[in-house]
């Protein structure tokens, strides 16, 4: 927990005390303290693709006010509306910075990361591993498209992927190619925000109106489908429309896991090993705190650097 004039403030999670949790972006993993906050901090974009996800009754506690406290909330570049937290401590001369997830790589929508130099930084601990390394995603786009155009011709095709951040990735990554996707219900919505937010995001789907569903699915088209459906899908659409039916996984993961799909690519919206030490050496940090579920690991691979680097404990930053 961070303390900010008096306030404590929980950084996405759940934490008994917190009088405000800061919920740097709307990924499930990142927003278990909504059921219970007295107080949300979190950025405009995030707010509202919140309200798209969920039906919280808790969000009419949600603090846009939080100039006053000492904070300021910098783009991560990971999906729509993700943040850093930026907390200068007049008291103790001191500013910390914690990073959410965040990638230093250009995302394919929305702003690049803004790195600010701070004296503690909380940082992501995702990809904690040195070997794992991503391409750019500028490669990534090209072997998508380049698939995706030859497969077309012969069938219908389905990503597996999360309905927010890489669902929209892919979806612009395929309308460079001139292809309008066919996305769920839950994916419409959350392009909704993307829209309103100034995104262009071209898809069809049998829950909107008007968006040319019929038409595209008239010839070969291109679904964006949950992960966990990809393969039951496949083979209810292959009997369905009687042509073969080519599966893909678009996601870092698919450096770490194996995917039952017909391929796969490393289409990531986080910071390897790499871009996390690129970061690291932008913000400059006297102390670093690894977070999240593999900190120990990669405070671990950090020290062995060189860097002043430990697990993130609760009470870590009143010892500093
Ligand atoms: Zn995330």
């Amino acid at each position: 927990m961070l303390i900010a004039n008096n306030e404590k403030i929980s950084l996405d999670k759940k934490e008994a005390g917190a009088t405000i949790d800061f919920i740097s972006h709307a990924h499930t993993d990142h927003m278990s303290a909504l059921s219970t906050a007295r107080s949300i901090l979190s950025s405009y974009q995030t707010i509202e693709l919140i309200k798209a996800r969920t039906s919280s009754s808790n969000l009419f506690n949600i603090n846009l006010d939080f100039s006053e406290l000492g904070i300021k909330l910098l783009d991560s570049g990971h999906i729509l509306g993700a943040s850093q937290l930026f907390y200068y401590n007049e008291q103790k001369s001191q500013s910390i910075l914690y990073s959410g997830d965040f990638q230093m790589q250009s995302p394919f929508i929305g702003k690049r990361i803004e790195t600010k130099n701070a004296d503690i930084l909380i940082i992501d601990s995702t990809y904690p591993d040195p070997e794992i390394k991503f391409e750019e995603n500028s490669e990534t786009k090209k072997k998508i498209q380049d698939w995706v155009l030859e497969k077309i011709e012969t069938g219908n095709i389905f990503f597996g992927s999360y309905s927010l951040g890489k669902a929209q990735d892919i979806i612009k990554i395929l309308n460079e190619i001139g292809i309008i996707p066919i996305v769920n219900r839950q994916t419409c919505a959350i392009n909704r925000v993307y829209i309103n937010f100034g995104e262009d995001l071209k898809y069809a789907s049998v829950y909107e109106a008007d968006s040319g569903y019929d038409e595209i699915m008239s010839k070969n088209f291109v679904g964006i489908v949950e992960l966990g459906r990809l393969n039951s899908l496949k083979i209810e659409l292959t009997k369905a429309y009687k042509k073969r039916a080519y599966t893909a996984v678009a996601s870092g993961l698919t450096k770490i896991m194996k995917f039952n799909s017909d391929a796969t690519f490393e289409l990531s919206n986080h910071a390897d090993f790499e871009q996390s030490i690129e970061y690291i050496e932008k913000v400059a940090p006297k102390k670093i705190f690894t977070y999240g579920t593999n900190k120990d690991r990669f405070a671990r691979n950090l020290a062995k650097l060189g860097y002043n680097a430990s697990p993130f404990e609760s009470n870590e930053l009143n010892k500093v």
